[in-house]
């Protein structure tokens, strides 16, 4: 089958690997010059499926409250922004943050993840990509005695989900990963997750296209798509300007940018742009190895190779991708005083995650026939890239998913 994938972050270039090892003749298109040019270029690295729950959840609204109108919060909405589908993109966030719908989500999030991990494990057995790629665990640290004793209930009921977390002490978490040392009378302790990893995304993203390219993918790039035709309720075709891309099927994979092009097609898609910035440092002698998450401050460190990753915040203020200089300075801040020798010559970035009200990505056929979703991956696109281009590519192909499909299309909603 003819096939046109729009988007070559991870899930976009994830989603042309596969339809092209199926055997189908696949075209990428992209507005950027080369594949993970946005939200998948600098993010936190980690491969954290054993930490998927969603961001939706009952503890939120009032963590929420408390950082509200606080600029140097993890989480930045501004009140005074008036967008109505961003409000109402929040209404639906809150009718998830019952214990209820947590569950649910937990479920659904967890099943897109582990699977996507089972396949990235089984992948890197095959393949040797060059990625930075560590796959020695997750260590998620703790200061505050109350926030650690949920995390262990919490460790409790994700061991029902078939996850070994492994609850240890702050002398553990120094044992585990030395750079700590200096923090250690501020931690309350740590959950160790040994089977997730961590890597560069945008490399990632790079090799994969490279290796479909030799599959036969055409990549066609700084082509901006302005628009998505159908004829009657079926997919038609792809506009570029002046340019018409024909097929018989399409994936829309733009992360933020697909509710725009998916809205003159009469098609709501609950995706909202949630700016997380990062930090990437040259590591110096006192950057830590393992990959990390800070659960305080909201931040995760991930160790690329001789540069150390930090990423965090999130900011709900629409499509800007500028960089308030004043919140990526107290990522440096928050890391330098956890390992004062860190590292140097900061690079700043920022990226739109592309966030559903439930915290579970979009994927699957649309009401018009040919049109298929790969996208709300949200905070978790790297954790799920691989297994999300492999569950569309087997959808499309009419082929049973490995995964059941049950509530992970954009008839939940
Ligand atoms: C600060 C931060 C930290 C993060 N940390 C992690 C982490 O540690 N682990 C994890 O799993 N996830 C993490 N994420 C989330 C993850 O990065 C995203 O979920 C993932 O990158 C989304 O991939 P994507 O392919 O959907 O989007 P993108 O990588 O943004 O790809 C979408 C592509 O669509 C193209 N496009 C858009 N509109 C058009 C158009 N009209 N025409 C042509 N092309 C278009 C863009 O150019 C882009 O290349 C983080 C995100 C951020 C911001």
């Amino acid at each position: 089958m003819r096939v046109i994938v729009l988007g070559a972050g991870i899930i976009g270039t994830s989603t042309a690997y596969w339809l092209a090892r199926d055997g189908h003749e696949v075209t990428v298109i992209d507005r950027q010059p080369a594949p993970g040019q946005e939200t998948s270029f600098a993010n936190g690295g980690q491969i954290s499926a054993s930490h998927a729950e969603p961001w939706a959840n009952p503890a939120t609204p009032w963590k929420a409250l408390k950082w509200l109108g606080r600029e140097d919060s993890p989480l930045l909405w501004r009140l005074t922004r008036y967008d109505p589908a961003l409000w109402a993109w929040g209404l639906r966030f809150l009718a998830n943050c019952t214990s209820e719908r947590t569950r649910l989500n937990t479920g659904r999030t967890l099943r897109v993840a582990l699977y996507s991990r089972r396949l990235l494990k089984a992948f890197n057995q095959d393949n040797v990509l060059d990625y930075d790629r560590r796959a020695d665990g997750i260590l998620h640290f703790y200061r505050d005695a109350r926030e650690f004793d949920h995390a262990c209930q919490a460790a409790e009921i994700m061991k029902r989900f078939g996850l070994k977390r492994i609850v240890t002490d702050a002398k553990g978490c120094v044992d585990r990963e030395p750079a700590l040392a200096a923090a250690q009378p501020r931690l309350a302790g740590g959950i160790f997750t040994a089977e997730d990893e961590s890597g560069d995304a945008c490399k990632f993203t790079q090799a994969l296209a490279a290796m479909a390219k030799g599959l036969g993918v055409r990549f066609l790039f700084e082509k901006s798509v302005d628009a998505i035709e159908c004829q009657g309720s079926k997919f038609k075709a792809v506009r570029v300007g002046q340019e018409s891309f024909m097929a018989e099927a399409c994936v829309l994979a733009c992360a933020c940018f697909s509710p725009a092009l998916l809205k003159p097609l009469g098609l709501n898609l609950p995706v909202v742009p949630a700016k997380g910035y990062s930090v990437t440092l040259t590591a110096g002698d006192g950057a830590p190895h393992l990959s990390l998450t800070d659960d305080e401050h909201k931040l995760v460190f991930s160790r690329l190779g001789d540069r150390l990753r930090i990423a965090g915040t999130a900011e709900f203020t629409g499509l800007d991708m500028s960089m308030n200089q004043a919140r990526a300075d107290i990522i440096l801040r928050k890391t330098q005083d956890l390992f004062p020798k860190a590292g140097s010559d900061p690079e700043f970035w920022t990226g739109l995650r592309p966030v559903t009200p439930d915290s579970v990505p979009i994927m699957g056929e649309t009401p018009i026939r040919g049109l298929y979703l790969n996208t709300g991956h949200g905070t978790l696109g790297w954790t799920m890239g691989l297994g999300s281009g492999r569950y569309v590519a087997d959808i499309l192909g009419g082929k049973p998913p490995d995964i059941d499909p049950e509530g992970l299309g954009l008839d939940r909603f």
